[in-house]
């Protein structure tokens, strides 16, 4: 029986003069995130998008578990194609719903008729299909309330599809139709679901990660990389910049008052990626920060971080518990990678008692025996990428 892969927009009906410019986009988007899986045709009629595999061997499987990673979907389902004739329809249903009914107890059928002139009227057609299959299936029951299965029969411009019901996309808007912005990447839990969230809002992802060698390790990196491997599944492609921070973190740790280290780290780590940002058609960085977490994210601790940059920095996580945070990291699948033990640069110089209150003119007090500027720079020059797609870090061929 010949199958397809049903899907519906989510966010993008609403889209009015964009909505050619968004389909398109969540086209290519669908189309990438399935090319290794051998080829597929992607037909848009009735606000619907129909992928059909070119080759007998297609993984439905694997290829369901990565369009639900595809922002801009609301729903999508796995469907027999039928013949626009009750007989065929008929035919077909007892033996392609066999798997899904046999551990059913009740079902429902529904029925939608985009085109009106099919022999039959919806009612009639959940009637005669509901028949047939209660008919195969004695053990079950209709139950047009509170259902175990609907069974869908949807009577289309080419075709009908029969299929067991619509599956949850992740909805949001597709990849690409926001612009860039620059997510600022820890080994931790919360900068992944930052970056997370902003994709599901349209958004492309660069990365940025400071890494501070011998202090942190090459499997502090590693980490990172998985992680963001493991955002790509949702994101696509993300260009990793690694900066080197070695160097101006024991400049900070030399030069600066000790309960002043966090907050003058994370002023540098703003105004490098914002260079890094710019310079690479960013028109924003994201961070993990959630109000009153930890001692640099209370709001003095904020302001006095975002007094240095001019993009703006998006905090998609501001207003979250932990708990929340936490909740779809699992979800996401980053929360068992994100809690392995290794080092950040950020926990390397910890003072002891951080500064969480600092007032106008204190940080630029406590780092006015640095050579921000001269170090800024450096920092820009060295920072290399690497690109990382949802198979890992891609060979340096693919990288150039
Ligand atoms: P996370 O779980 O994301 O590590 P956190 O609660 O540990 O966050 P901090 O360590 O204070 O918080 O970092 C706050 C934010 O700063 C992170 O969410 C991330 O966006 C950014 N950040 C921290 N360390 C680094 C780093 N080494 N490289 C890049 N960005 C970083
Ligand atoms: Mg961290």
């Amino acid at each position: 029986m010949k199958e397809v892969i049903l899907i519906k927009d989510g966010e993008l009906a609403l889209k009015g003069l964009n909505r050619r410019n968004f389909e398109s986009i969540m086209t290519g988007n669908i189309r990438r995130r399935l090319r290794d899986l051998g080829g597929v045709q992607i037909r848009r009629a009735q606000s619907t998008l129909y992928i059909e595999p070119l080759h007998d061997d297609f993984d439905f499987e694997e290829a369901l578990e990565r369009v639900s990673r595809i922002f801009g979907i609301a729903g999508f389902s796995r469907a027999c194609v039928c013949e626009k004739n009750m007989a065929d329809i008929l035919g077909k249903a007892p033996e392609y719903l066999r798997e899904t009914l046999k551990n059913a107890k009740t079902f429902k059928v529904e029925a939608k008729r985009a085109d009106k002139r099919f022999e039959l009227k919806s009612p009639e057609i959940c009637r005669e299909v509901g028949g047939v299959l209660l008919g195969a299936y004695p053990h079950l029951k209709v139950d047009v309330h509170n259902p175990d299965i609907v069974v869908m029969v949807e009577i289309r411009d080419y075709a009908a599809y029969l299929h067991a019901g619509q599956i949850h996309g992740a909805g949001g808007l597709p990849v690409g139709t926001a612009g860039h912005a620059a997510i600022l990447i820890s080994g931790g839990i919360d900068s992944p679901v930052a970056a997370w969230t902003m994709a599901k809002r349209g958004l492309t992802l660069d990365a940025i990660h400071f890494a501070s060698p011998p202090y942190t390790s090459p499997r502090a990196e590693l980490k990172v990389k998985t992680l963001l491997s493991k955002v790509a599944r949702y994101s696509g492609i993300i260009r990793l910049w690694m900066v080197p921070f070695t160097e101006i973190q024991e400049k900070i740790g030399e030069n600066c008052p000790e309960d002043y280290f966090t907050l003058i780290m994370r002023r540098m780590m703003m105004r490098i990626a914002e260079r890094v940002a710019s310079k690479n058609n960013c028109l924003a960085l994201i961070t993990g920060e959630s109000l009153g977490q930890v001692a640099s994210q209370t709001l003095p601790a904020i302001a006095a971080t975002d007094s240095v940059t001019s993009i703006p920095v998006l905090r998609p996580l501001i207003g979250m518990d932990k708990e929340e945070i936490v909740r779809i990291s699992k979800a996401i699948d980053t929360f068992e990678t994100s809690i392995l033990p290794y080092e950040d640069c950020c926990t390397v110089f910890t003072p002891k008692h951080p500064h969480t209150k600092p007032k106008p003119g204190q940080c630029e007090a406590a780092e006015e025996k640095l050579d921000i500027e001269a170090l800024v720079e450096k920092a820009v020059d060295e920072t290399y990428y690497v690109l990382i797609d949802a198979s890992g870090e891609l060979p340096p061929k693919e990288n150039s």
